[in-house]
């Protein structure tokens, strides 16, 4: 999820479900006013740093999980500030010197305190059953490939200093991906919904190639030897034999394109796997999933250029994403794709009843079409109810407890109000206080308005393995875009999902399908089709 989330629908359900309310800054595209006042969206918005003080941008307001206080400075033209007010802890990375230190300190500790808790929920018990099946789910975990479609980035941690290869506050990087165990994380391009103009057209543009660019400079300059880049399944193969850590490359929003369906080609030369042809907001190809709150649509479904898009990313192999547009376009994209559609990461709507979520006529499509629903463990996506619950109480107890200790805690208003060290100042002492209080909070909120968790996330993988069937539903998480479950909440935390599908009875074969073999299957699939048709155009001399 991202920007435009922030809709107050959106910033009550998404910002909901964390461990602890934090404030951030996030940046909200303009356009995204639109889809803003309709909710929802999940993930951060647009942003080429430029600058490494405090750079970065992100998620949408809903980064739930982490505290993370985006600052600003380099925000792109079209990106606006926001104050939202988000749940979670962890972290911010762009704090200079003395307030880095800080941070990381409050950080490690607050990763600490947030971690117990999930030990003694998934088990650490001496009961010899649970560890025989603790030891039934490592030995799976760990013979299969495991991959998550849905990673957001900020191109600020993609420079020569801060990247990757070091442990940062982000939900995914190196060390996180070796501690949990995920193979696989598709980096995702995303571009928030702007103006559909020639200005926003280059804006958005500019954005895209800045992040397929950071994408490469990770594996090609920072950490080949850690990670490669796969564009097939075989690559994927290939690289996790030679123990690498694998990244692909999908892309959030087809705005970027803007009227040149030639980009698509473009893109797909620059690695790109998956396409969606909107995000939060209609684009120029396709109505969104926003478009359901005010019942105003743009195009009726897909318009004529995002029909055309659809041939061109099969003609290049560039997999259709239904994650975000509306159920119109999708329903249309679905119909015209000569190859399997993917959702990269959306959940059932029959337990989630969120408009990004997909309903049960959409699934029976995508099962008839041999596509695959990539589960999405999102907060607001995977329980609105227990998302909104507990941010509602989250929101009470922070303002008993700053009465309590004298903490003054400032309305987003007046936080805008502060010049801009003031505001670092004021960030600084919140996430300070909040650290304090997390094991406060955590025992506080525990029974009255749990956090959505793993449990919550995996009866998303069951509905859909019992809907469509288990050769069409694999995993995501929408990390660093606003994702995360508790259990579940950043890379270094992927075996858990292993071990509730064990608790559950999937056997490994049924994993190893969950896990990236539907995917690596469909993906196999769009590419074939991709030949054929660029054979039988050439042959047609076009
Ligand atoms: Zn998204």
């Amino acid at each position: 999820m991202q920007n435009g989330e922030q809709s107050s629908e959106s910033s009550s359900e998404d910002g909901g479900s964390s461990e602890l309310a934090t404030l951030a800054i996030v940046p909200l595209s303009a356009e995204n006013a639109n889809a803003s006042s309709q909710g929802a969206s999940d993930r951060p918005t647009v942003i080429s740093n430029t600058n490494n003080a405090i750079p970065r941008i992100t998620k949408n307001s809903l980064a739930h999980r982490s505290g993370q206080l985006y600052s600003r400075k380099g925000v792109h033209p079209f990106a606006r500030l926001d104050l939202t007010l988000v749940s979670l802890p962890f972290t911010q990375d762009h704090f200079p010197g003395e307030q880095m230190k800080q941070f990381l300190t409050t950080l490690a500790l607050f990763s600490i305190l947030v971690s117990l808790p999930s030990a003694v929920v998934f088990g650490q018990t001496n009961d010899k059953a649970e560890a025989k099946l603790r030891a039934k789910a490592l030995k799976i975990h760990k013979s299969v490939i495991t991959l998550d479609t849905h990673n957001d980035i900020s191109t600020s941690n993609f420079t020569d200093t801060r990247n990757y290869t070091q442990d940062l506050d982000t939900q995914v990087n190196i060390p996180k991906m070796r501690k949990g165990g995920l193979d696989v994380s598709w980096m995702v391009v995303y571009t928030g919904q702007g103006p559909l103009t020639e200005d926003g057209y280059t804006a958005a543009y500019k954005n895209a190639i800045d992040k397929f660019d950071a994408i490469h400079r990770l594996v090609e300059k920072y950490a080949p030897n850690e990670i490669g880049l796969a564009l097939t399944s075989n690559d994927v193969r290939r690289l996790s034999k030679e123990g690498k850590l694998v990244a692909m490359i999908g892309v959030e929003n087809g705005y970027p394109i803007g009227t040149d369906l030639n980009r698509i080609k473009e893109f797909a030369d620059r690695g790109a796997r998956y396409m969606s042809l909107a995000h939060n907001g209609h684009s120029q190809l396709a109505d969104s999933n926003t478009g359901e709150a005010d019942g105003v649509w743009l195009n009726n479904g897909l318009s004529d250029l995002g029909k055309k898009a659809i041939a061109e990313l099969n003609k290049w192999g560039i997999m259709v994403d239904l994650s975000h547009p509306s159920k119109q376009s999708n329903l249309q994209a679905i119909a015209l794709s000569k190859a399997p559609v993917i959702a990269s990461h959306s959940g059932a709507r029959a337990l989630c009843d969120h408009s990004r979520n997909l309903d049960d006529e959409q699934l029976e499509a995508i099962r008839k079409n041999g596509g695959v629903v990539q589960a999405v463990a999102f907060r607001s996506y995977v329980s609105k109810e227990k998302s909104a619950l507990r941010s509602e109480k989250m929101n009470a107890l922070m303002a008993e407890l700053a009465a309590k200790e004298g903490f003054k805690m400032l309305s987003r208003a007046d936080i805008f109000k502060l010049p801009e060290a003031e505001r670092e100042a004021y960030f600084t002492k919140y996430q300070a206080f909040r650290a304090k209080n997390a094991p406060i909070i955590r025992e506080r909120l525990k029974d009255v308005a749990p956090d959505v968790n793993v449990q919550d996330f995996v009866n998303h993988i069951d509905y859909l393995v019992k809907k469509i069937g288990i050769d069409h539903v694999g995993i995501s998480s929408d990390f660093d875009g606003g994702g995360g479950v508790e259990g579940w909440d950043s890379a270094a935390e992927t075996f858990n999902v292993t071990l509730e599908l064990v608790r559950r009875g999937y056997t490994k074969k049924q994993i190893e399908k969950l896990w990236s073999g539907n995917l690596l299957r469909v993906l196999d699939e769009v590419q074939k089709v991709a030949r054929e048709i660029q054979a039988a155009d050439r042959k047609a001399g076009k």
